[in-house]
């Protein structure tokens, strides 16, 4: 403890935490690992939790109905293992001469987490059952014991470092707010406090950390969960404003002599979801600044011909396309489709992968840096960066979801700016798409193609795996193809390919003995990759022995079936993907699963699959399963993580934060009005460098 007395200068917001009375330099060292500095920093410092001491309870005094806490000591913790990954641990919790059970299923790991004599507060509903009182999946705290519990209180849980008590935190925390809340500046105006009905940030601090109520606490959380996701969407959209009116674009403008040529070449009518997107793009394409859309829809929904569409526009006015695909399967297969439809035309094409010999590769570049090729295709790894464009227009991205903002940044360095395209792999989330893509304009292809035929899908015990097969081959026997989707088993390829072998073996010597089968998988090279899609696409393969290679994009309009070996390990939407494939042509679909699935979450996730083919919806269902995490891990999309908000929870308040977050910019572009300063300042700052947002400011 280090000693202070009343002479001690004031704390301001920037003092060292080791300038706080009961702080110290060791203490000091400690919070630095959480990344805590000053005073301001402790402010900053948001609880994780709270321990809710508001209904606490003695065990006598349970009842059933509503949310209780109790606090007691562990006592005993059993882990029954009830096979096929069930479980049930169960600790059992004393309070003097009283006890209470709390119960976990299917979470073994737990058990790790109680200690016998352990402190634990639990809270949760409380049931009655053969004379005991038990709490099923209880929220459970483990409680410092040296510390005297005030009751009726919501005491607020913060992140810990070994070597730091809950209750030096809180402590700190507690004189941080006492000595220097009242000198943290406001970020809105009070005009806009008022008129979105936020707590002032003076008000808001000190109830987030120790609330008086359940009420309060929500208003000040609301408070600053609206705050973090405003700055985001604020960044996002001085981004786009940056993009719209700071950097030039060739104007490719769309003319009825144009707009007819293009359909000439095309072999069927535009649905009325496709002329509109194709409306969109043309109007974006037409004005002398970057386009920066997002075209997203359904598998299948036919976004590869509206992108043909853009392509073309640019292609007219001499400018040169490059469309970027994720594999070298797509790529490969754009070439064929482009290569159908201008089969009449004199517009040239270069594919670039990664598999040519510098030899041709060079031959190639020269081409395109010439202006003789107009339409480049590659995937991402090959043609980023460095190919010579002499006057590149449009830049498509097909089936992007893995990647977001700032490698979009990649391509754009000269003066003139391409317009972008960008397409989705698979329906996304709103919050997602608003965040991932928020400074991107969205068109939704919401119809599909005429005559589509849906697709039945089966989830049937094993034991009925002999009549799939049956059927299986009868679908054959009239003509039809089909896939066997076997999941990555384990990092390694080498043992992926040697699970992929044993299914075709398998497959091979008995029940498809008597038809061609065919194999695809990540250990071939593209040109085998290649063959092994040519003769499934021709026909002479019947089956397609395939991992998650077909999982995207692919279009094989005769395949209709579909097994699904291992479907718990597929995400729903990838599976929605896999079972894309086989949505394609006149025929019905039908896709059937194996899973061995372990978990709830797995049985709800392929249960939800079987009944709905629609992909925005699961795709929502999937983020409400699962979280942000498959989509949105921080790392993959680049923008530093979020500290209070959560893109599933507050999907409503992403909603209201982007649509101020485009009125504000629209009102004062650029945020240069005096009373926005602190809100432009903390964008940059926050998102600046991830966002390339340097030269906004
Ligand atoms: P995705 O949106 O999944 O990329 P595709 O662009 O591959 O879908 O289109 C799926 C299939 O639908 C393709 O075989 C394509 O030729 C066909 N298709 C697309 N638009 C139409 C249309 N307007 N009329 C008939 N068939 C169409
Ligand atoms: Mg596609």
């Amino acid at each position: 403890m280090s000693r202070t007395s009343d002479k001690t200068p004031p704390v301001e917001l920037g003092t060292p935490v080791q300038f706080l009375k009961g702080c110290g330099a060791q203490r000091a060292e400690l919070l630095a690992r959480l990344g805590i500095a000053t005073a301001r920093d402790l402010l900053f410092f948001f609880p994780r939790d709270y321990q809710d001491l508001t209904d606490l309870r003695g065990i006598d005094q349970l009842e059933e109905g509503p949310l209780l806490s109790v606090l007691g000591t562990v006592e005993e913790v059993d882990l029954a293992d009830r096979g096929m990954g069930r479980s049930v641990l169960g600790v059992l919790v004393r309070q003097q001469r009283d006890y209470l059970r709390a119960l976990w299923f299917n979470q073994p790991f737990l058990r790790d987490k109680f200690k016998r004599g352990q402190t634990l507060l639990l809270s949760g509903k409380a049931k009655h059952r053969a004379g005991r009182w038990q709490m099923i999946h209880p929220h459970v705290q483990v409680v410092d014991t040296e510390q005297s519990l005030p009751k009726g209180q919501l005491l607020p849980v913060y992140p810990l470092t070994e070597g730091l008590a809950q209750r030096h935190v809180r402590q700190l925390v507690r004189r941080a707010l006492d000595s220097c809340a009242d000198k943290i500046e406001e970020v809105f105006p009070t005009s806009y406090l008022d008129q979105h009905e936020l707590l002032p940030i003076k008000a808001a601090l000190p109830q987030l950390h120790f609330p008086s109520s359940r009420e309060s606490l929500e208003q000040a959380r609301r408070r600053f969960i609206y705050q973090e996701l405003l700055i985001l969407q604020l960044a996002l959209a001085l981004n786009r404003q940056h993009v719209e009116q700071a950097l030039k674009a060739f104007p490719l403008e769309l003319t009825a002599k144009i707009d007819a040529r293009i359909r000439r070449l095309f072999p069927f009518e535009l649905t009325a979801g496709q002329n509109q997107a194709v409306a969109e793009i043309a109007a974006d394409m037409g004005r002398g600044h970057p386009m920066n859309r997002l075209l997203q829809g359904d598998v299948g929904s036919g976004k590869t011909i509206v992108a043909v569409y853009a392509m073309l526009l640019a292609v007219a006015h001499a400018a040169q396309v490059v469309l970027m695909a994720s594999t070298e399967v797509l790529a490969r297969q754009h070439v064929e489709t482009l290569e159908r439809l201008l089969a009449g035309s004199h517009t040239r094409l270069g594919l670039l992968t990664g598999s040519q010999t510098p030899r041709a590769r060079q031959d190639l570049l020269a081409q395109i840096a010439s202006g003789e090729i107009q339409i480049v295709i590659g995937t991402q790894a090959v043609v980023a960066g460095e190919v010579p464009f002499s006057r590149l227009g449009l830049v498509v991205i097909d089936e992007q979801h893995k990647f977001g903002v700032r490698q979009r940044a990649a391509l754009k360095n000269s003066a003139i700016h391409p317009h972008y395209l960008v397409m989705t792999a698979t329906p996304i989330p709103r919050t997602i798409s608003m965040t991932l893509f928020g400074d991107l304009d969205i068109t939704t292809l919401k119809d599909s193609p005429p005559g589509r035929q849906n697709v039945h899908t089966y989830f049937p015990p094993e034991e009925e795996r002999a009549r799939w097969w049956e059927f299986f081959r009868k679908k054959l026997r009239e003509g039809r193809q089909g896939y066997v989707i076997v999941p990555l088993v384990d990092g390694s390829e080498q043992v992926q390919a040697a699970n992929l072998e044993e299914t075709y073996e398998h497959l091979a010597n008995g029940e498809l003995e008597a038809f061609r089968i065919g194999l695809i998988h990540g250990r071939l090279t593209p040109d085998e990759k290649h063959s092994a899609m040519e003769a499934f696409r021709g026909g002479q393969t019947q089956v397609l022995v395939a991992t998650s290679v077909v999982e995207v994009g692919v279009d094989v309009a005769n395949a209709t079936l579909m097994a699904i070996e291992g479907a718990e390990r597929f995400g729903l939407a990838q599976l929605h993907q896999l079972r894309g494939r086989i949505s394609r042509g006149s025929f019905p679909g039908y896709c059937c699963l194996f899973a061995n699935a372990g978990t709830d979450e797995a049985v709800e996730r392929l249960k939800a699959f079987v009944v709905s083919n629609d992909g925005f919806h699961l795709a929502e269902v999937d983020f409400a399963l699962r979280g942000p995490g498959d989509l949105l891990g921080t790392r993959q999309h680049g923008l530093p993580p979020l500290r209070i908000a959560d893109l599933a929870r507050d999907a409503a308040v992403v909603e209201e934060a982007r649509r101020d977050a485009r009125l504000l910019v629209d009102a004062d572009p650029g945020l240069e009005q005096a009373d926005h300063a602190l809100l432009r300042r903390m964008a940059l700052v926050r998102y600046g460098k991830s966002l390339k947002l340097g030269d906004v400011g």
